[in-house]
């Protein structure tokens, strides 16, 4: 699984940092992701930091 942020979209909530803060980071205002793979054990967290983003700036493949 890929994960990346779309900082045009970020709000900067910090709601995927709270959710999954092994992959995501607040960067200034915004979230980024601090990996683009991530590792098996992580997917369920990113997935639902997917779902849950109200900006919907978690994009996942
Ligand atoms: S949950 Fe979405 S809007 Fe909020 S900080 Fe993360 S990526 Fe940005």
């Amino acid at each position: 699984m890929k994960v990346s942020v779309d900082r045009e979209l970020c709000t900067g909530c910090g709601l995927c940092v709270d959710t999954c803060p092994d992959i995501f980071e607040l960067d200034g205002d915004l979230a980024r992701a601090k990996v683009e793979i991530v590792p098996e054990a992580a997917e369920d967290c990113v997935q639902q930091a997917a779902e849950d983003c109200p900006a919907s700036a978690i994009k996942v493949e």
